[in-house]
């Protein structure tokens, strides 16, 4: 088995974020060490879900454990090209953190439940039913697989709330180039 890469976590507002991914068609050793490499970034970041444009990869996938903890790996849930194919009609509003925005949080809505069909990372299909907690995972995770991120997201009451926190992400992103 080849060894985990070596990724770094990206923040807002990074282009790479933007970006919609394309999908997965190579379920190779290099794929399974790109797993292994987020599940790592994840967890040594403290967080419960990472998707590729988060460590600067063009790439649809995901990974996610809702526990964060890596002793739990029973948990874990490694979605290889994902797609929402129904959602349900209870939306709940429920405050969110993402690994691209550090002490950055805000109230999303959205639907309580969602039908997920995606691939695991050989290749095999996958149909997941999702409720609660784990399917607002995965609609995070997901969106960030579009370009969309959790400041898209957020009523202009938390956008004005966290006004400081963003702009000295951007200030700091433009000090990093
Ligand atoms: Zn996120």
């Amino acid at each position: 088995m080849s060894a985990p890469l070596e990724l770094t976590l990206t923040l807002y507002p990074s282009p790479v974020l933007r970006k919609v991914t394309p999908p997965i068609s190579a379920f190779d050793e290099e794929l399974q060490a790109t797993v292994t490499g987020m599940l790592e970034v994840m967890y040594e970041s403290g967080g419960i879900g990472l998707a590729a444009p988060q460590v600067g990869l063009g790439l649809r996938l995901l990974v996610i454990n809702e526990t964060g903890d890596r002793e739990k790996a029973d948990q874990e849930l490694v979605l290889v090209n994902p797609t929402i194919t129904s959602r349900g009609k209870e939306t709940t509003l429920y405050e969110e953190g993402c690994l691209s925005f550090p002490e950055i949080y805000a109230e999303v809505s959205r639907p309580d439940a969602c039908t997920v069909e995606a691939q695991d990372v050989k290749g095999e299909a996958l149909s997941l039913e999702l409720t609660g907690f784990l399917s607002r995972i995965v609609q995070h995770e997901l969106d960030h697989l579009e370009g969309i991120l959790l400041v898209d997201r957020m009523s202009a009451g938390d956008k004005l709330r966290n006004r400081a926190a963003l702009e000295n992400l951007v200030d700091d992103y433009k000090r990093s180039r």
